[in-house]
């Protein structure tokens, strides 16, 4: 038997909600599956990878903002656009925020010793993930955020056992 589970066993969640607030709430409830599912792990050789996809004004940064809020980070949430990441030391370890807006190749990633922040980090969250293809390891959660008359639309997707058990949580 494979250790790998079936994809189609990866759980998946679509939500709508209304409002920053809401947005908050939910990064909230996002950072105690988390702690959760991390708290359980056997080894940690890689951190938890969240992916955020989603337009400009999609909420990406408002979500991270919710996560890192519910993960004990008290104080400002700075957009990573022009550092492309923000650290913070938490009690769940470090958690590095990225956005990747503004690389011009995922190649410089290796070069500017990225790889330890995927390695050291407990939780890493990624802002615009399709600018760092090649560099960047399968996503345990990938959020898919889409503007909508009301709110937003969120699609969650566990690409790994962990993410699963992620979004069993929420
Ligand atoms: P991104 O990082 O994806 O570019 P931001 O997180 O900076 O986007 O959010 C842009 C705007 O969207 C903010 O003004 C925020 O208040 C708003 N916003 C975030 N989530 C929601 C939501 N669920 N409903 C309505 N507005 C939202
Ligand atoms: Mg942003």
């Amino acid at each position: 038997m494979s250790e790998k589970p079936q994809a189609e066993n990866f759980n998946q969640m679509t939500l709508e909600l209304q409002g920053e607030s809401l947005m908050l709430q939910f990064g909230n409830s996002i950072a105690s599956a988390v702690s959760a599912a991390v708290s359980e792990r056997q080894s940690a050789e890689q951190s938890l990878l969240i992916a955020l996809s989603g337009d400009l004004g999609a909420g990406k940064t408002t979500i991270s903002r919710g996560i890192l809020n519910g993960l004990g980070h008290r104080g400002s949430v700075k957009s990573p656009t022009y550092t492309l990441v923000e650290p913070y030391e938490l009690s769940l370890g470090r958690v590095c925020h990225f956005d990747f807006y503004r690389l011009i190749d995922p190649e410089e990633l290796e070069y500017m010793g990225f790889r330890d922040y995927l390695v050291e980090a407990s939780l890493c969250l990624i802002e615009w993930p399709e600018q760092g293809r090649g560099f960047l390891p399968d996503a345990d959660i990938e959020i898919g955020i889409i503007q909508t008359d009301q709110g937003r639309t969120l699609s969650l997707k566990a690409g790994t056992d962990l993410g699963n058990k992620v979004i069993l949580g929420l």
